[in-house]
Parts: structure tokens; C-alpha cells; sequence
């Protein structure tokens, strides 16, 4: 036995076992809801998001090309040790 009376999901309309007052979708259609909304989130900040991943992208790409930079700079100071 549930605190709170059963009630019907909004969505699909199965009685389900409230877990608080406010709810007003079963498990199933609450969770699907969340994804909907972070759905909701998404297409309207997609921009954001890009900006976001563009500038991770960024950010690892400099990191990566630093790290290269380093391989160039041993390679160089390999052949000069070798050279001499
Ligand atoms: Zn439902």
C-alpha cells in the first residue's frame, strides 16, 4: 500500500502508485517525459551546444597539436644528435 491514492497517468491512463504529490504520469510516461525534455533542452540550445563542442574541440585539438609539437621537437633533436 501506497501514501498516496492511485492515480491515472496523464499520458497513457494506467493506475499507477504515485510517488509524490505532483505525480502525474506513470514511472514509464515521467521517465519518457524527462527524455522529452531534455530533448526540448537540446533543440533549443543547440547552439549553445555547439558552441560548447566546438570550443572542446578546440581545445582538445591544441592540446593534441602541442603534443605533436613536442614529437616534432625530439625528432628534431634526434637527427641533430645524430648528425653531429
Ligand atoms: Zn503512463
Amino acid at each position: 500500500m501506497g501514501y498516496f491514492k492511485k492515480r491515472k497517468c496523464l499520458v497513457c491512463g494506467i493506475e499507477f502508485d504515485p510517488t509524490n504529490t505532483k505525480g502525474k504520469r506513470c514511472p514509464i510516461c515521467s521517465e519518457l517525459n524527462k527524455q522529452e525534455i531534455t530533448k526540448k533542452w537540446i533543440s533549443k540550445n543547440k547552439d549553445y551546444i555547439k558552441e560548447y563542442q566546438k570550443q572542446f574541440r578546440l581545445k582538445r585539438k591544441s592540446e593534441k597539436e602541442l603534443k605533436s609539437n613536442k614529437k616534432e621537437v625530439k625528432k628534431c633533436q634526434m637527427t641533430l644528435k645524430k648528425q653531429s
